[in-house]
């Protein structure tokens, strides 16, 4: 077995000491690129090392011979499978990979451990299993790098998340990202379903000639050339990406999970070789977690984190000559859900409520350089990408009085103010139990105008927003004070 990284040795060692006090059902936090089967891998080992028997879970049939071959390059081949009429079906080895849907049709094997991988794909047959009182003892761990599924609180009783994506890249496990944001979507009337958009409506909102033939204009200008992944928003929408970009001479490819394995091979070979630039595909796909993709264009809002870390982790795994990952996001993502290194959850969702105070973000979200749309850091003045310090140009004076100057850079940072107070108060909104239509009054009463687009991540709201939100309760204490009559 291959030595394991520092984070590795981390996370057991938590793992054991969670165990250890007690927890029965510890769910184990392992960020993309953190090299979750090698841990796997080495829970399996130390299980059969004290003469265990384990239960692998996996939630896909391509899963079961991956997993397979992945613990028999590091030497554990005692080992049966359980799904439909596999070759290796063999029930007496130790250690036994079962693909879920299979599992739920058969008898449970007795033993001693039982792994859930890629927990965040939650079954409801998982949690019937962990209830019944035969396997009270027996240890269930959950391994995900995005365990943030709704409800998975219920069954696990205690996340362990050994190491970060930010540390990850300061190690070079994980190469570094940047991001630039040439163009935002409008998307007005999207509904929101379960989380996420509606995929019809985004579909509409997002596949238009103008937008994807824009992706493709983007692309030649900041792609830098590299090798890409495109994202689109379903298969329809990808393919027509896929378009454009034949259109433009570019050698593009389409991918789904239809693809044939003997075409999908081919067209990753020639991803490799160059002889092929741009894959477009859908997120909600596996391909592609293991190839060398050096750009990465998001034409798919979204507002799912888990769809989103699964997405740009696709581009972040490091490569001999990678320097960085390219990002064009050409769906507010960034803006919206911050940095994917900003995303974090210290506690499981058990489904109730979360607190109040902790839904409102607590990193500050990247700004917007008004220049080249490369993504800040939040409180980074000057831009590190094109060197575009912006400076603040609010009026000049002149004869009649004051005549505003607008520049394209004023424009939008006029537009990311309104964006940002507009989020700092329903963050306040949230904080302090005030309506949503408290927000649209209070947000009307500074700008005279409706909010653009209403869907918005809450923020802490800053001093000046604070200040402001006073400055109206006390003048509208003073007034209702006049009205009945009192003195001032
Ligand atoms: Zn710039």
């Amino acid at each position: 077995m291959r030595p394991l990284r520092p984070h590795q040795v981390r996370a057991l060692d938590l793992l054991r000491h969670s165990l250890g006090s007690g927890n029965r059902r510890p769910m184990l936090a392992m960020p993309t690129g953190a090299g979750k089967t090698l841990l796997a891998a080495a829970i399996v080992e130390g299980a059969l090392s004290k003469r265990k028997t384990v239960t692998f879970c996996v939630p896909a049939l391509s899963l079961v011979d991956q997993t397979v071959e992945a613990f028999w390059a590091e030497g554990i081949r005692d080992v049966g499978v359980i799904q439909g009429k596999h070759e290796r079906t063999s029930a007496f080895r130790p250690v036994q990979i079962a693909s879920v849907q299979t599992l739920m049709r058969r008898d449970i094997p007795d033993s001693d451990v039982v792994v859930i991988d890629e927990a965040h794909r939650w079954f409801d047959f998982y949690g019937d299993w962990m209830a019944k009182p035969e396997w009270a003892r027996v240890p269930f761990i959950g391994l995900s790098a995005t365990p943030w599924t709704k409800g998975l609180g219920k069954f696990f009783d205690d996340l362990i998340v050994p190491t970060t994506m930010a540390e990850l890249m300061e190690a070079g496990f994980l190469t570094k990202f940047r991001v630039f944001a040439p163009s935002h979507p409008d998307l007005t009337g999207v509904r929101t379903v379960a989380g996420d958009y509606h995929d019809g409506d985004l579909s509409e909102a997002m596949d238009k000639p103008k937008l994807t033939a824009d992706v493709v204009e983007t692309w030649r200008r900041l792609g830098e050339d590299r090798q890409t992944f495109v994202f689109g928003v379903d298969r329809a929408h990808a393919k027509h990406l896929q378009e454009r970009f034949l259109e433009a001479g570019i050698a593009a490819a389409y991918v789904d999970a239809f693809t044939e394995m003997e075409e999908r091979n081919d067209i990753r070979k020639q991803f490799h070789d160059g002889r092929c630039k741009v894959v477009c595909n859908v997120g909600t796909m596996t391909t592609g977690v293991d190839w060398d993709v050096r750009c990465i264009v998001l034409a798919r809002p979204t507002k799912s984190e888990m769809l989103y870390l699964q997405i740009i982790g696709r581009g972040l795994r490091a490569a001999d000559g990678k320097d960085d990952l390219l990002i064009i996001d050409h769906s507010d993502t960034t803006l919206n859900l911050g940095f994917v290194t900003d995303v974090h959850h210290a506690k499981l969702d058990d489904g109730s409520p979360r607190p109040k105070r902790d839904r409102v973000r607590k990193t500050p979200e990247p700004k917007e350089c008004g220049k080249c749309s490369f993504l800040k850091p939040a409180k980074v003045h000057q831009c590190p990408s094109c060197g575009f310090a912006p400076v603040q140009v609010s009026s000049i004076a002149c004869d009649d009085g004051q005549i505003d100057v607008l520049s394209h850079a004023k424009v939008k940072a006029a537009a990311e103010q309104k964006r940002r107070f507009y989020a700092e108060l329903t963050g306040y909104a949230e904080m302090h139990g005030k309506s949503p239509k408290w927000v649209l009054a209070n947000y009307r009463a500074k700008f005279d105008e409706w909010p653009y687009r209403r869907e918005v991540t809450p923020q802490n709201p800053s001093p000046e927003t604070l200040g402001w939100v006073k400055s109206r309760q006390i003048a509208w204490a003073k007034s209702r004070h006049k009205s009945e009559g009192a003195a001032a």
